[in-house]
């Protein structure tokens, strides 16, 4: 099989693209790099030097000044996918903290910010044998990797899979009120989330993590990696399976 250098999967919170990246990932041998950690980075750096999130040039110049970097777990027996660290700070978990959650699209949304993460996410993408996983991947980071994903779900099935992911690690979690968080971050995140329009969009209420790889895997088989034939709209849905 031979797999596209980039492959992007783009989708809204909670739709299980960190879980699909992350898989496809280690089937390829390639980097997964999650680009939702820089937003949330630059989330924690404003909650950290207590500046107004809405405040597009205070965050603009936060983020030109960060040093985020995003390693192999290394030692870590935590269940971590990666180690993020921020100016040298092990940020790994508190990137998940309720507080972070609750400003990082809000900070995600200036232009200028968003710029300088664009970049620094473009030159990852340029080294190739990547899957990059984010909310504008495919339509504008790297519009033109061969093979962009955008995978959705049902609110239900995302505020559930939500819960349990909370709950796996330990955290107590309330399906409503994450519910609730969900729909408004699909609210903030609207302007930056819509599919390429060469996506193969996947819909997976009722897929198992391993089927959405293998449908993945699938198209890549099926185009044996050529660009052309990727570009297809796809939507799997299994309608039996709705509100399981
Ligand atoms: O994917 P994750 O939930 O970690 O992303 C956190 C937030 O970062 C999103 O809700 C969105 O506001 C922002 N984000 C973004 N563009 C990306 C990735 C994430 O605006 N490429």
């Amino acid at each position: 099989m031979s797999a596209p250098s980039v492959i992007t999967i783009d989708g809204p919170a909670g739709a299980g693209k960190s879980t699909l990246g992350a898989l496809l990932a280690r089937r390829l041998g390639y980097l997964f790099f999650d680009t939702g950690v820089m937003y949330r980075a630059l989330a924690w750096a404003v909650l950290r030097s207590a500046i107004d999130p809405e405040n597009s040039e205070a965050v603009a110049a936060l983020a030109r000044d960060l040093d985020i970097q995003v390693l192999p777990p290394g030692s870590a027996t935590d269940g971590r996918p990666y180690t993020v660290l921020v100016d040298g700070v092990d940020v790994t978990w508190e990137l998940r903290r309720p507080d972070v959650e609750q400003i990082v699209s809000i900070a995600a949304r200036h232009p200028a910010a968003r710029a300088v993460m664009r970049e620094r996410q473009r030159a990852i993408g340029r080294r190739g044998r990547v899957v990059m996983v984010g909310r504008d991947i495919g339509s504008i980071v790297m519009p033109d990797a061969p093979l962009k994903i955008y995978l959705d779900a049902s609110i239900d099935e995302r505020a559930r899979r939500r819960t349990r992911e909370i709950q796996q690690r330990g955290g107590s979690a309330d399906l409503q009120h994450i519910r609730d968080d969900i729909i408004r971050r699909d609210s903030l995140d609207r302007h930056v989330s819509a599919p390429a329009a060469d996506a193969c969009i996947i819909f997976s209420d009722g897929l198992s993590p391993e089927q959405v790889v293998d449908i993945v895997i699938a198209r890549i088989d099926e185009s044996g990696g050529d660009s052309q034939d990727t570009r297809a709209y796809e939507r799997a849905k299994n309608p039996d399976s709705a509100g399981t």
